[in-house]
């Protein structure tokens, strides 16, 4: 509740989710339902497991690096109960593949590109009598559950040992979204009403009109949504994520399956499946299907991909500082850091406010009021409906860090990880880390235009009209530079291009903000600023960049960090908390969703001595696994 970024809206897509589980289980037997306890996993279960006389702990294996130490220091204290309790860690759930074995298997390295993904993969067993480098199967679903314990067992109240520990509440990532009403409901580690049941908003501080995301959490919505997508064979046979539209909505072009994959309510083992079934049926009607990592079963290799790379570098993965795989540039608005007691530094929150136009164009950017109508519309339809295409991401990721503001990509990955229904902390730092040009992918003089990539999906801007309605009255001419309208114009479409979007206009007469930059400008400095971090060719784990010798190398002007103890901006210091169009690249996409991928230099180096092997195997392989046939 405190220390993970989550807003409402993905807050809301949990509980449903965990509502609908409940009721699923209440369906396999009436007498059973979901049982949530309140209180920090290492803390409550050994007294849960004392209480109730467990004698086997079952979970699920995650490899997270937060997941990681949690299941430790939960398995340490059961174990240290003396009870002897049996602990077991299932197999991976999340992914097509453990994590964990694809580093093996890639030689102890992360996982860098699609290349060494399909490879590795081949390697792996998925041990249910399955072929090597197919994903495992899943379970078939269970038609029996035993009954609850008795009531007198699960009666809690009265026990002073289940009165709720309170965490420490600061840092509170998410202080802004509650307001202070959670007092109360969490005394007793079972609820206010002592029946274990699903938090509501309510419960935790969160007014429920925040939390306004139309996508609906749980899985019955999640096998409804798959449903529609495997029935419509044509669509899911040649889906192709460089043709699907970032402007369309109401529906998307996409599957918005993400946040189901993130939360359980779909397994991205079953969505492979189902796709494999339809692509075998295509082919044996003689209907081609579309090609990897474009197609579904690539765009899920991406996913595997960016998990393996976190499992083999843990909280590293998830910054720069300490990172080997995270190229060093000298963003603006870097992050702060702590030292931990065995010597790792991990983000502390804050960040280093360096430069005053930088902290503008960030808090610009993530209110959607930058002035580059497709940019805002993007911003305002990831605030509000907690989702965006992912070419939408590719936009206003590449416009933030090195394609016009010059921000850390680690300012842009918090905001999505605040935002997001589908926050999947792997996905989310892999593909700012990819969009930002600092790993996976470093073709820097590729860059997103604000103006143009949009037209191009949407000449007649229905989706700023739809997300900045602002502009909905707008001629087509202007949509994606209203500035540009003449004053008289501007007034007849009932809109004044002025300002930094912060003015209220009236009912009648609506603002909208210039351009907060020349975008051309900003495109030249931030070519010229990558350059020259491209070509100090410095890494996260690198010493000057630990020491802090890279400032003086950068011409680094820092700020001061001093703090107070509510970790709030002190005023005067620099440290705080939370809180043209010509030069697109040729069609607006990257590599991730069709290109070939290039190799990071590191690896072109060991190619080049030999230790690489040709890419060009592996992606036969991938062609070959992705179009495999179901095993019958
Ligand atoms: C800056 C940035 C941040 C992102 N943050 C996240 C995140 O926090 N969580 C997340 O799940 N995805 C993230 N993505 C990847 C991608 O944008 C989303 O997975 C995708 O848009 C989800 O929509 P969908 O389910 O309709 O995808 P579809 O196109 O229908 O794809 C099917 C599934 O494949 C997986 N997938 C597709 N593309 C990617 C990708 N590039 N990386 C990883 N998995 C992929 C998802 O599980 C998705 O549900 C991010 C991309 C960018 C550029």
């Amino acid at each position: 509740m405190y220390r993970a970024r989550v807003g409402p809206n993905r807050w809301k897509f949990l509980l449903e989710s965990q509502s609908c589980l409940s009721e699923r289980l209440t369906e396999l037997n009436p007498r059973q339902k979901l049982n949530v306890v309140r209180e920090a996993p290492a803390s409550v279960i050994p007294k849960l497991v004392r209480k109730w006389k467990v004698d086997v702990l079952v979970f699920e294996k995650d490899t997270d690096a937060y997941a990681k130490s949690r299941d430790e220091e939960v398995r340490r204290a059961v174990e240290g109960l003396g009870l002897g309790v049996k602990v077991v860690v299932c197999a991976i759930g999340r992914t097509l593949y453990d994590p964990d074995e694809l580093v093996r298997c890639n030689g102890g390295r992360p996982t860098m590109n699609m290349s060494q993904t399909v490879k590795a993969s081949a390697l792996i067993d998925p041990g249910d009598g399955g072929k090597k480098g197919e994903p495992r199967r899943c379970m078939p679903t269970p038609v029996t559950l035993p009954g609850p314990l008795g009531a007198e067992e699960m009666d809690l109240s009265g026990d002073p040992e289940f009165r709720h520990e309170v965490p420490e509440p600061a840092p509170d990532f998410n202080q802004e979204h509650r307001n202070g009403n959670e007092e109360g409901h969490y005394e007793s580690i079972a609820g206010p009403r002592n029946d274990f049941a699903v938090v509501t908003l309510e419960e935790m501080g969160i007014d429920p009109k925040l939390a306004m995301s139309p996508h609906k959490g749980g899985e019955r919505e999640a096998l409804r949504l798959l449903k529609t997508y495997i029935d419509n064979e044509e669509y899911t046979g040649t889906f192709e994520k460089p043709k699907s539209s970032p402007a369309d909505f109401g529906p998307q072009s996409t599957t918005l399956l993400s946040p189901h994959h993130h939360f359980g309510t779909l397994s991205v083992r079953k969505f492979w499946w189902d796709v494999q079934d339809v692509f075998e049926k295509r082919k044996k009607a003689g209907k081609q299907n579309a090609p990897p990592p474009a197609n579904f079963p690539g765009q899920l290799l991406f996913r595997d991909m960016y998990f393996g790379a976190q499992a083999a570098l843990g909280y590293a993965f998830a910054q720069t500082r300490g990172n080997k795989i995270a190229r060093f540039i000298p963003w603006h608005l870097q992050s702060n850091h702590s030292d931990t007691p065995v010597g790792e530094h991990l983000l502390d929150g804050t960040y280093n406010v360096d430069d005053e136009q930088a902290e503008e164009y960030f808090r610009r950017w993530k209110e959607g009021r930058t002035g580059f109508p497709w940019i805002d519309a993007l911003m305002r339809q990831l605030k509000y409906e907690g989702w965006m295409h992912h070419l939408g991401r590719h936009s206003v990721a590449c416009f933030l860090t090195r394609g016009g503001c010059y921000v850390s990509w680690e300012r842009g990955a918090e905001v999505f990880e605040e935002w997001l229904v589908d926050h999947e902390t792997a996905c989310n730092v892999g593909n700012w880390m990819w969009l930002s040009c600092t790993a996976f992918f470093s073709q820097f003089s590729r860059m997103y235009s604000p103006i143009a990539f949009g037209k191009k999906w949407d000449p007649d801007g229905h989706f700023i009209r739809h997300y900045v309605p602002e502009l909905k009255s707008f001629d087509t001419k202007y949509i994606y530079e209203p500035h540009k309208a003449p004053i008289a114009d501007q007034k007849r479409w009932g809109c004044q291009i002025t300002g930094d979007g912060t003015e209220k206009g009236t009912k009648d007469m609506a603002k909208y903000p210039k351009p907060m930059f020349d975008f051309n400008e900003k495109r030249q400095s931030c070519l010229n600023k990558m350059k020259e971090a491209y070509d100090a060719h410095m890494y996260g784990d690198d010493k000057r960049v630990m020491s802090g010798e890279w400032k003086s190398m950068f011409n680094y002007v820092d700020g001061k960090t001093t703090m107070d103890e509510t970790g709030e901006l002190v005023s005067g210091t620099k440290k705080r908390m939370r809180t043209p169009d010509d030069h697109e690249y040729e069609d607006g996409q990257h590599a991730d969703v069709g290109d070939q991928i290039e190799e990071e230099p590191r690896r072109k180096a060991a190619k080049t001595n030999g230790t690489a092997k040709s890419s060009k195997g592996a992606q036969t392989k991938l062609d070959a696994m992705v179009t495999r046939s179901k095993k019958t």
